[in-house]
């Protein structure tokens, strides 16, 4: 397994094409944009190595019977489901951000069941591919979301709107498209391409999973703005350093081989193949927010407790139970994750797979939950947190030393940079929007929830003590 400096230096092996702020990058590890957001994946390779988190971090695979980062295994026993998310919740209280690794964790779990409820030689392809992956110890990144245009048109009304196969030659296939709000897409070795939705006959060609190197000849990389990003790498920054990063990923006529073809839509039985592995990934990701969200507010609230201390206010009982508030809705959060991959089930293919009503509750939860933990977090530590001038500015040689006198002591005036951070700024893209909409908006977990509750048993349930007949 590769420790995070060999990660680093390998960032520096690929000659992929990104972009920020219109200016072609020649060395993401170098700018100050994007450096943030791989040392948050290079933190996934760090636990790796730590005696305290290695059997959390690793696992056996038997796919090359060998140990890997549990970031490239899949789930062969429940235990890995909760690993995971104690897992995800270590690197969010690490990190305070998105270390961006879990979509392709999540895919290859996923696409590993869809491609053997494909059959054929597909899945023997994608578990050849998957091996390359574990013995590089490699960063995927899951490009599933497509931009989807009007809603109300189907993908045919509207092509640009999705990836596509534009092109099928002997050897492999031609894509054209882009998938948006990439996570973690400059940081990554392999993008991992799966269709965000299921599709219907006459929409084949848009049911495409495939793998390509970040340096495929046609992909292209923008990075993605976030609100204060202009601070990362100086005295503002907040989090000084971690940050997450999203990424539009543009495919202009990407030839990809055969040989990395997992799922096409002209194929029997792949539209279906594509619904299962659509179901199977919202289901891993959901339950992935109850590890490192909880994580992530773990930062937040040490932050406001820090700041209460500061205050002078930390034992006002009105604090005390703000601070309980907060803590209680991110440990429900954490719950719900480890309930969800506590009651799995085992998929024929060998995979687990959590409960997808528990998984479906964590995540609409985090559309919530961590929206309240905010606004208390604003409440206790002040408007100051707001108006703050530059840190920078506490060291000016004319007027430091007065404005040192006015924001107070060190660790107030980095911790309220922190919360600002958290709250408004370029932390996890930023917190609040990455928890209402990573891993799928609040309508899409209502819809799932409403196709997967039993209504009959609890109908019935009432029918019994009612005296009414069951049906
Ligand atoms: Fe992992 Fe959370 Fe980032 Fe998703 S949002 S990749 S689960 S850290």
């Amino acid at each position: 397994m590769r420790t995070a400096e060999q990660y680093i230096a390998s960032l520096r092996e690929r000659s992929l094409e990104l972009w920020v702020d219109g200016e072609r990058v020649a060395d993401p590890t170098a700018h100050p944009k994007v450096r943030p957001a791989i040392e948050a994946v290079a933190a996934t390779y760090e636990v790796a190595h730590e005696a305290e988190y290695a059997a959390l971090a690793t696992a056996h695979s038997d796919i090359i019977d060998a140990p890997v980062n549990r970031f490239t295994h899949l789930f062969r026993e429940p235990d890995d489901l909760v690993k995971k998310v104690e897992l995800q919740r270590v690197l969010g209280r690490r990190t305070g951000t998105c270390f961006q690794r879990c979509v392709g964790m999540d895919g290859l779990n996923a696409l590993f069941i869809a491609t053997w409820e494909a059959q054929g030689t597909f899945h023997e392809r994608f578990v050849r591919w998957m091996a390359g992956v574990q013995t590089r110890d490699e960063v995927v990144c899951g490009a599933m979301t497509d931009a989807k245009g009007d809603r109300s048109l189907r993908p045919a009304a509207q092509p640009d709107a999705y990836l596509r196969v534009v092109e099928r030659r002997d050897d492999g296939v031609v894509l054209r498209g882009a998938k948006i709000h990439q996570t973690g897409a400059a940081n990554s070795h392999q993008i991992l391409v799966m269709p965000g939705m299921a599709m219907r006959p006459g929409e084949e060609d848009f049911v495409i999973a495939a793998a390509m190197p970040v340096e495929t000849p046609g992909v292209t990389m923008i990075v993605g703005r976030q609100p204060s990003d202009e601070r990362k790498g100086g005295p503002d920054a907040g989090n000084v350093r971690y940050a997450g990063q999203e990424v539009v990923v543009l495919f202009r006529d990407v030839f990809v081989p055969n040989e990395r073809v997992f799922l096409d839509g002209r194929e029997d039985g792949h539209l279906q193949a594509a619904a299962t592995l659509v179901d199977a990934f919202a289901g891993f990701h959901r339950a992935s927010y109850g590890g490192c969200k909880p994580g992530n507010l773990d930062v937040l609230i040490g932050a406001t407790a820090l700041v209460a201390k500061e205050h002078g206010v930390r034992k006002a009982s009105h604090v005390r139970d703000k601070l309980i508030e907060m803590t209680h809705l991110s440990e429900t959060v954490h719950g719900l994750g480890l309930a969800a991959s506590n009651k799995s089930t085992r998929h024929d293919a060998g995979v687990w797979q959590v409960d997808k009503v528990l998984a479906n509750v964590c995540k609409h939860n985090v559309t919530r939950l961590p929206y309240e933990i905010v606004r208390l977090a604003e409440d206790l530590a002040g408007g100051l947190m707001a108006t703050m001038p530059s840190l920078a500015d506490l060291d000016h040689p004319e007027y430091g030393e007065a404005l040192r006198s006015v924001v107070g002591s060190e660790t107030r005036a980095k911790t309220l940079r922190l919360i600002e951070a958290m709250s408004y700024g370029a932390q996890a893209v930023p917190l609040r929007i990455e928890c209402m909409h990573g891993a799928g908006s609040p309508q899409a977990q209502r819809i799932v929830l409403e196709r997967e509750i039993d209504w009959a048993a609890r109908m019935n349930a009432a029918r019994r003590l009612a005296g009414l007949p069951e049906q």
